[in-house]
């Protein structure tokens, strides 16, 4: 670590309010979008954070930006649709901080975004192995892990609107999207007695590399702003926040949730 890295370490660690004090954190696609105001949320408050994705170079960097803030963070690369990297990822974090306290399952992909005749099983399966089957057993061996600690646990996972609206090519990715919103309801009966917690965070349009992907240009975004009461696409940030309060004690009572966190955007009747 460098002189300048020490001393911003020193710095930024006054700003830390520590409503996650020593708590550990794993967090999915934590290198960009989303994932990546989300680490730095959770750092922000006193986490000690693990995050996975798949390309090194970008969690690499956002595990250095919370250096940098004085916090800790351990950077793992992981494809989440894989069983084998699940088990190491959480492993990983186990032999490195002892424990897990809090996972945001946040990777995911927009795929082919088409409509369903243009789309083929390949697409169709891409998304679901990623946005569903990667979530569920991210679900699986955290909870598993939760239940040896015998510490309870809270798990966020990333939704969308598009689980609860549509939107022209978005049959598959809604489909997974919706899968997501079933699956929790269920965990939260099943453990809720164990002190494990599930919800998910469903963000409207959100200014991130995914969005900017599903759009041929920045103008495209206007029509969205101007059906979104609050007239603003969704920062990082406006996630990151949500899921930082959704693993605090602030949402004690809160399980099996969808929290729509869109600016108002999918108001029913709106449009
Ligand atoms: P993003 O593309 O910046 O983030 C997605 C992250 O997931 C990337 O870091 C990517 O590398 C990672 N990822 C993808 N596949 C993976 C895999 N198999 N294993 C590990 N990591 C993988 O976009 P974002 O908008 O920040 O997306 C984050 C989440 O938010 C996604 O689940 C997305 O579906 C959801 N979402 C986004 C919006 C939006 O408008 N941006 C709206 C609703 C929901």
């Amino acid at each position: 670590m460098t002189k300048h890295v020490d001393s911003a370490r020193t710095a930024g660690r006054k700003h830390l309010e520590g409503k996650l004090e020593g708590k550990v954190v794993l967090v999915t696609g934590g290198g960009t979008g989303i994932g990546r105001a989300a680490v730095l949320a959770y750092a922000r408050e006193g986490a000690k954070v693990a995050l996975a994705g798949r390309r090194s170079a970008e969690i690499d960097a956002t595990a250095h930006e919370v250096a940098l803030m004085g916090g800790e963070a351990l950077a793992i690369t992981a494809d989440v649709s894989r069983e084998e990297d699940i088990r190491r990822l959480i492993a990983r974090v186990n032999d490195h901080y002892g424990r897990l306290d809090v996972a945001f399952n946040n990777a995911g992909i927009l795929g082919n975004f088409a409509p369903i005749t243009q789309q083929t099983s390949a697409d169709f399966d891409e998304v679901i192995a990623i946005n569903l089957r990667g979530v569920w057993l991210s679900v699986k061996y955290q909870v598993e892990a939760f239940l040896v600690q015998r510490t309870g646990g809270a798990i966020i996972n990333t939704s969308s609107w598009l689980a609860k609206g549509a939107s022209v090519g978005s049959s598959s990715y809604s489909a997974s999207k919706g899968a997501l919103d079933a699956l929790i309801r269920a965990v939260a009966l099943e453990y809720g007695d164990q002190g494990i917690r599930i919800n998910n965070i469903n963000p409207g349009i959100i200014d991130t590399p995914m969005a900017h992907s599903s759009l041929p240009d920045a103008s495209a975004f206007m029509p969205f702003i101007a059906h979104t009461p609050v007239k603003r696409l969704g920062e990082p940030k406006d996630i990151g926040d949500v899921a930082v309060w959704l693993a605090s004690d602030d949402a004690r009572f809160i399980t099996g949730q969808s929290i729509l966190v869109d600016g108002g955007y999918t108001i029913a009747g709106l449009r």
